[in-house]
C-alpha cells in the first residue's frame, strides 16, 4: 500500500500508466493504464502483499502509450524474477537492440526498458551476481536513467553517470526506499536522506542503504526542466528546493524583463511560484486571475496536439473581476509549442484585459530533449525560426520576455557545468548522433 501512496504522490511525473511489483516468494506485479488509482484499484492492491517492492508512473518519451510499455517490466530468469522501473531515456537503445537482434534476441516491446532488463537477466545468468551485473549494464548504456530494480528479493536504485533525472533515498516506517522526488518521504511520514549520486548504485537493505562502487560517475548534468516544470514545488532536488528556485527565477525575470502593469497573474499550477517571485521583485500585486479545474490532467501529458488545446479550455477559467480593464503580466514556467500560452492569452483578452504581457520562467526551448522529456523535434518549438518578438506576435501578446540562460542558472544555484541545458543551448552532456556535445567548443580549441 505504501508504494501505491508513493505513486500517487509522484503522479505529476506521469499519468499514462502505473504499476507495482512486489516480492513475496517470487515477484508479483500489477499494471494498468491511467492514473495510479485508476490503473491499480485499491481493493486489488491489498492482495499484492510483499516484503519489498517497486512502482512506476509513466510519461512516455520512447515507445507508445500502451499496456505493453507499462512498467515495472517483469521477467523471470533462472536466477529468479527481475522487475525494473525506469525514468529517462537510453540514447544508444537502438544500437543495443540491433546488436542483440543480430545475436538472435527477440523483443516484445518498443521501449528501452525491455533492453535493460534483458541485458541484466543475461548478465546475471552468467555472473550470478546482481550488483556486478547492474554495473556491467550501466557501463553499456548511454543516456539518462534513474532506475529502481528488484532482482529476486534484492532492491537496487541506480542513477546514470551524469545524474540527469532525479533520484533520492530516504527512510519510511517500513525501511529504506528510493524515489524520484523527496516529497514522497515528506508525505509518507518518512525522512529524506540524500540524493543518489551520479553513477551510483545503491542496494536497499532492511537496515541500510548500501552504496556499491561503480566508478562510472562522469560529472553532473541535472535536467534544468525538473526545477522549471516537472518536479513538485515542495521537492528538494540535488540540494535545491524547487519552490525556492522557481521563486528566484521569477525575481530574476522581473529584473531582466520589467513591464508596467497592474497585476501579476500566474498560469496555475506550473507558473505559480515563478509569478510569486515576479510580483515580489516588481512590486506589482499578485492575483490568482485564472482558476484551474484540478481534475483535468497536466496538458503536456496528452500526447496529441488536439487534445492539448481543448485541454486548456477545460482546465482554466479567467476571473473577470481581476482581469477586466487591467494590464496583466501572465507568468508561466515555459513555452514549448506555444499552443497553451496562445489560448491563455486569448482567454485573458476575452475576459477584458487591457494589455497582456507574457513572462516566461525559462529561456526559449530550441532543441530536442533526448533524456526524458517528450520534446523531440525542432519544428514543434515556438522558438524555431522566430525571434522573441515574433513569438510574442504568435501568442497575440502585447509583449513577451523570457528569463536568460544565465538568470536561470543563477536561480538554480548550481554551476552551468552541473546542469543539462541541452534543450536551451543545443549542447548535450552525452553524445547524441547529429548533435553537439557539451563543452565541445572547449575541447575543439585544443585540437
Ligand atoms: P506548450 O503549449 O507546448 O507551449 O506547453 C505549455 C506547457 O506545457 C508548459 O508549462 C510546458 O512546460 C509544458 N510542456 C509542454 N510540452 C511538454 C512536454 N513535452 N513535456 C513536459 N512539459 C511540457
Amino acid at each position: 500500500m505504501e508504494i501505491f501512496y508513493a505513486l500517487r504522490v509522484l503522479q505529476h511525473r506521469g499519468q499514462e500508466s502505473a504499476g507495482i511489483a512486489v516480492y513475496s516468494n517470487g515477484i508479483k506485479s500489477m499494471r494498468g493504464m491511467g492514473l495510479a488509482h485508476q490503473a491499480l484499484r485499491p481493493d486489488e492492491i491489498r492482495d499484492l502483499k510483499g516484503e519489498m517492492g517497486i512502482g512506476h508512473v509513466r510519461y512516455s518519451t520512447v515507445g507508445s502509450s500502451s499496456m505493453d510499455n507499462a512498467q515495472p517490466v517483469v521477467m523471470s530468469t533462472n536466477y529468479g524474477d527481475i522487475a525494473l522501473a525506469h525514468n529517462g531515456e537510453i540514447v544508444n537503445a537502438d544500437q543495443l537492440r540491433n546488436e542483440l537482434k543480430k545475436k538472435g534476441w527477440a523483443f516484445a516491446t518498443t521501449g528501452d526498458s525491455e533492453i535493460i532488463i534483458r541485458l541484466l537477466a543475461n548478465d546475471i545468468a552468467s555472473t550470478g551476481d546482481p550488483a556486478r551485473a547492474v554495473r556491467n549494464v550501466m557501463s553499456l548504456m548511454s543516456g539518462s536513467y534513474s532506475i529502481t530494480l528488484m532482482v529476486d528479493n534484492r532492491v537496487f536504485a541506480l542513477r546514470d553517470p551524469y545524474g540527469i533525472r532525479p533520484l533520492c533515498i530516504g527512510r519510511t516506517k517500513e525501511g529504506y526506499a528510493a524515489a524520484s522526488e523527496s516529497v514522497v518521504f515528506d508525505t509518507l511520514g518518512g525522512e529524506f536522506i540524500r540524493d543518489v549520486e551520479p553513477g551510483e548504485l545503491v542496494e536497499l537493505l532492511p537496515g541500510e542503504a548500501r552504496s556499491v562502487k561503480t566508478g562510472l560517475a562522469k560529472g553532473r548534468a541535472h535536467c534544468m526542466f525538473e526545477w522549471v516544470y516537472i518536479a513538485r514545488a515542495d521537492s528538494c532536488l540535488d540540494g535545491r528546493l524547487v519552490y525556492d528556485v522557481r521563486r528566484r527565477i521569477g525575481q530574476r525575470l522581473a529584473v531582466e524583463q520589467p513591464v508596467d502593469a497592474d497585476v501579476v497573474v500566474p498560469v496555475p499550477d506550473s507558473g505559480r511560484s515563478h509569478a510569486m517571485g515576479y510580483a515580489e521583485k516588481s512590486g506589482i500585486p499578485y492575483s490568482e486571475g485564472l482558476m484551474k479545474n484540478r481534475y483535468v490532467e497536466r496538458t503536456f501529458i496528452m500526447p496529441e496536439q488536439t487534445d492539448r488545446s481543448t485541454g486548456v479550455m477545460l482546465k482554466l477559467n479567467p476571473l473577470k473581476s481581476i482581469i477586466k480593464g487591467r494590464r496583466i503580466v501572465l507568468v508561466d514556467d515555459s513555452i514549448v509549442r506555444g499552443t497553451t500560452m496562445r489560448k491563455i492569452v486569448q482567454l485573458v483578452r476575452n475576459a477584458g484585459a487591457r494589455e497582456v504581457h507574457v513572462r516566461i520562467g525559462s529561456p526559449p526551448i530550441r532543441a530536442p530533449c533526448y533524456f526524458g522529456i517528450d520534446m523531440k523535434t525542432r519544428d514543434q518549438f515556438a522558438a524555431t525560426g522566430r525571434t522573441v518578438e515574433e513569438i510574442g506576435k504568435m501568442l497575440t501578446a502585447d509583449s513577451l520576455g523570457y528569463v536568460s540562460v544565465e538568470g536561470l542558472v543563477e536561480a538554480i544555484g548550481l554551476g552551468s557545468s552541473d546542469l543539462c541545458l541541452g534543450c536551451l543551448t543545443g549542447e548535450y552532456p552525452v553524445a547524441v548522433e547529429g548533435e553537439k556535445t557539451r563543452f565541445q567548443k572547449k575541447l575543439d580549441s585544443f585540437a
